[in-house]
């Protein structure tokens, strides 16, 4: 909790007001604009210097204090703010509500009225300088009761609004792929640990009870959104996403005191109605984020296709969040199918959409009364797009022609737009914002004020003629304002100018008194004075400049006004041509990249022909991938129904083959494939026939977390604890060289119990398991539901070459030996390597030959002993090794190898 600022009774009326909105806005660094600057004092100060970059000063504040201070010019605090925010910092923006001369003349010890207009926070942002166009901003907020979790989030420069609630034993899981998949710039949370570990690595976090009260949740929302109850909006079964969705508007509405809440409509959906994707698949399949965090490599950028930036947010969007209902996807699939096959109104539709401005957060802006007029006029031509747009899809064939009812045009407010502002802005108000013949009052000031600098020119002439002067000018500042100047060594010609013509005066000075010139300013060269007929055209001239500025600032906000009543329709048209946007992108790249339409059916079955992986195709480049098949059926879910032909494919396809070979593409190949057609996108196949999928996995035996302090194998056996839980029937996994991570032995007896496990279990489901270790290919002989498949690899004397197929049957040997001379390995260690396989090989042959199992690979426990280096063992290492040897052997005699009590039962005994 920060601690409120003291407010010293003797302090000065600016610090005064200083601390009272520094106490106002705890936790918050104030930006206290002072003219055209915005201050900051204190440890404010000290921070923003170095966090910015700009010098620490002090300021006397009254009464003999001085205090540490830093700030930025008011016109560049954007860039400052944009640095501050980044890092989690919120910003409260103190601004002058006046004239600085207005408080001057109310006299005494009057102040300039401040006001804090905006706290600007990770999650609230809406500047478009400060916003990337291809990523939604989030601010999330979370409510975790023992019964379940309430998830609400909102993206504040578009006005998006969504929750959740999610019940029953899972909901941390599932809440936790949530918010993973929401990635919010902020969170907000009753306290820092109510949730906390739900939340993605990272993430910034506003801790505040009042926040989340639980009172006045139901008027909060039924105010905000104008109903009699919160039953209206979905949320009666729903208390703890309605807690989340309140605690949202509540802190918008704090932090963007005086913009208001551009919030029209909250979306109430269900986590069970689309594909669930744990974190870990998320990062390791690059949907979103490729190898390095970056956008590039990611399957988002390799499908990117759309034209503007609210279908690149869409996409975004749809790609982490697959649907589960089969008539939505239809339904996204038919228009994509529609879209390739009328190129041509495609073609027409992308080019129009690619005209079009940000639309949703112009709206957004709009509906907040924050919209600057240069984004107005890129608003109205965004209308007027958007009015074309619906125009080719009205003459498009169903079902694009259905979407025209959703673009909805709107020429009125367009035409309102450019009725009342110029075609180029200026940036203040007064300075000619506002069309001619708008407001009359405005015009007649207008001319009254061009009349006013002809009444200069003349007054010019006239003085000119009555002192003789030739270069006597009318000039202005805005210290002095008007003026006119005369070079100094003209005023004695003056004199006896003047002299001719009148008689009096004696000296300049006499002169300038007849002339009725004051001295205003002396220069090296020229003098400059003023007389009574400039000042009072001055006030004219003062009093005009501030009607036209208030003129034209209301003939503004009028605008506003109205735009603003339009927004939710502006903002639904946004919608409707997002959609559109990433259509046509999936219409357009199934047609670059001989994308299919793929079959969506109810049953629980894989079927690819000719898959190929989008990302590493697209990397490769046209032709070079080499496409596979996969086919894949839920045994356990096929209880009623059996396939008519009476076979049932594999559900677990184990994919043997060395490294470098094409396990993981391909794996990630049928992942992918699936994912993108619940997407409503065509797929990299020939043919697709896909049941749904409820979740999917990978598991990826790569990479230790070492940020996260874990070894390899720690993690990966937690995320395959997390995954063996979480599957269904419906659920589809790729575990890929799963085991890898700790000795061959501990691997391949990991390995075999997780496909054992799934094949045994009512909640199996379809998976690929990759492997090196080709000894676990005798698990298909016990489990008929598991299929040997393995990497083609091409042999000859010296060297292997893969192909990249996949074809039927069990790799016979590693050949690491062989991928170790492709990564370059000293010859002596290949040879030393390859004798040794020789040996081992033989040795395994002859024990096979002995047991009598053709396939059993040795017990471990005899390869451990082989390995054992007697010389380098010391007496601690032979104990323990002893104590796993008689674990093992234990194990492998079928008596617990934890419980030493229960005597193991010699054969036949
Ligand atoms: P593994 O998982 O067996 O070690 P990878 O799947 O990582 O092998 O593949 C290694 C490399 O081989 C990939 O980076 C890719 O360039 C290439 N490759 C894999 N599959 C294909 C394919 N089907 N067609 C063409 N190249 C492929």
């Amino acid at each position: 909790m920060q601690q409120l600022a003291f407010i010293p009774p003797a302090a000065s009326p600016v610090r005064r007001q200083y601390l009272t909105l520094k106490q106002q806005h705890p936790g918050a660094i104030l930006f206290f604009q002072l003219g055209d600057f915005f201050e900051t004092f204190e440890d404010d100060a000290r921070l923003v210097a170095e966090v910015c970059d700009v010098a620490l000063t002090s300021r006397e504040m009254g009464r003999g204090e001085r205090l540490p201070m830093a700030g930025v010019p008011v016109h560049a605090a954007e860039t400052y703010v944009g640095r501050l925010v980044e890092r989690g910092y919120h910003i409260a923006i103190c601004q002058q509500m006046e004239d600085p001369a207005a408080a001057s003349a109310r006299g005494g010890a009057s102040i300039v009225r401040r006001e804090v207009t905006r706290v600007i926070t990770p999650g609230t942002l809406v500047d478009p300088a400060l916003l990337s166009a291809a990523r939604s901003n989030y601010l999330a907020a979370l409510v975790v009761e023992n019964r379940g979790v309430g998830i609400a989030y909102a993206d504040v420069s578009t006005g998006e609004f969504a929750c959740a609630q999610i019940d029953g034993a899972e909901a941390p899981a599932l809440a936790r792929a949530e918010l993973w998949r929401i990635q919010a710039s902020e969170h907000l949370l009753a306290t820092d640990d109510a949730g906390g570990e739900l939340l993605p690595t990272g993430a910034s976090i506003t801790a505040d009870r009042a926040l989340f009260g639980a009172a006045d949740v139901e008027r909060a929302l039924s105010e905000h959104f104008r109903v009699a109850t919160t039953a209206a909006l979905g949320l009666a079964e729903r208390p703890l996403a309605a807690r989340a969705a309140a605690a949202i508007l509540r802190y918008v509405q704090r932090t963007q005191s005086r913009a208001g809440v551009a919030i029209e409509q909250i979306r109430v959906y269900d986590v069970a109605g689309h594909m669930v994707l744990d974190p870990a698949t998320r990062d390791h399949l690059e949907i979103a984020r490729g190898a390095r965090g970056r956008r590039d490599g990611s399957l988002l950028h390799c499908l990117d296709r759309t034209s503007t930036s609210m279908g690149a947010r869409l996409l975004a969007r749809w790609l982490g969040h697959p649907l589960l209902d089969r008539m939505s996807i239809e339904a996204r699939l038919d228009s994509v199918q529609a879209l390739v096959e009328q190129g041509r109104t495609r073609q027409e539709l992308q080019a129009l959409l690619a005209r079009l401005p940000d639309l949703e957060r112009l709206a957004g802006r709009a509906a907040q009364r924050i919209i600057t007029p240069r984004e107005a006029l890129a608003l109205a031509e965004g209308i007027e797009t958007a009015a074309e747009v619906c125009g080719a899809l009205t003459r498009a064939e169903p079902p694009l022609c259905d979407f025209a009812s959703r673009v909805i045009a709107m020429p009125g407010i367009a035409a309102e737009i450019r009725a009342t502002l110029v075609d180029d802005p200026p940036l203040g108000f007064g300075e000619g914002l506002i069309r001619i013949g708008r407001e009359p009052e405005l015009d007649e000031l207008r001319s009254s004020s061009s009349s006013g600098r002809q009444l200069l020119v003349v007054l010019e002439r006239r003085e000119r003629e009555r002192t003789g002067i030739k270069n006597l000018k009318v000039g202005y500042n805005r210290v002095f304002g008007y003026y006119l100047e005369a070079p100094i060594s003209t005023l004695s010609q003056a004199l006896d100018y003047y002299r001719q013509q009148e008689s009096g005066a004696a000296t300049v000075g006499e002169l300038l008194d007849r002339l009725g010139y004051q001295r205003r300013q002396t220069l090296a060269s020229v003098e400059r004075f003023t007389t009574g007929e400039l000042r009072d055209h001055e006030a004219q001239q003062a009093r005009s400049t501030v009607r036209m500025a208030e003129l034209e600032r209301a003939a503004y906000e009028a605008l506003v006004t109205s735009i603003a009543e339009v927004a939710p329709t502006l903002q639904a048209t946004a919608a409707a041509v997002a959609e559109l946007d990433v259509l046509a992108a999936f219409a357009q790249l199934a047609q670059e990249r001989r994308y299919v339409r793929p079959e969506i059916v109810e049953a629980a079955v894989t079927e690819i022909t000719g898959g190929r992986h989008p990302v590493v195709e697209a990397a490769l480049g046209w032709d070079a991938f080499i496409p596979n098949d996969a086919r894949l059926e839920t045994w356990s879910a096929h209880e009623n129904e059996m396939p008519a032909d009476g076979r049932l494919g594999p559900q677990v396809a184990l994919l043997t083959g060395p490294n470098m070979a094409g396990k993981t593409t391909y794996g990630r190949m049928v992942l992918m494939v699936c994912l993108m057609a619940q997407c409503g996108s065509f797929v990299p196949a020939e043919r697709a026939r896909l049941g749904l999928v409820d979740r999917i996995f990978l598991r990826s035996g790569a990479g230790d977390d070492i940020a996260g302090g874990q070894s390899t194998f720690m993690v990966e056996m937690t995320e395959t604890a997390a995954i063996l839980r979480a599957i269904t029937p419906r659920s589809l996994a790729f575990f890929d060289e799963v085991g890898r991570g700790t000795s061959t032995y501990d691997g391949m007896a990991i390995a075999r119990a997780i496909v054992e496990y799934l094949v045994r279990s009512s909640n199996g489901c379809r998976m690929i398991f990759s492997t090196h270790y080709h000894e676990l290919a005798d698990i298909a002989a016990t489990w008929p539901a598991v299929t040997n498949f393995r990497m083609d690899v091409r042999e000859t004397a010296s060297q292997v070459a893969f192909t990249y197929r996949v074809l039927p049957g069990s790799a016979d040997r590693s050949y690491g030996v062989h991928v170790a001379r492709l990564a370059g390995l000293p010859a002596a260690v290949l040879a030393r390597a390859a004798a040794l396989l020789a040996e081992l090989e033989s040795g395994a042959q002859r024990q096979a030959a002995t047991s009598g199992v053709a396939v059993q690979p040795a017990p471990a426990v005899v390869y451990d002993l082989a390995e054992v280096d007697v010389e380098h063992t010391t007496p601690i290492e032979a104990l323990a090794l002893l104590e796993r040897l008689r674990a093992e052997a234990r194990l492998a005699l079928g008596a617990p190898a934890d419980d030493p009590a229960r005597p193991v039962t010699p054969p036949g005994g």
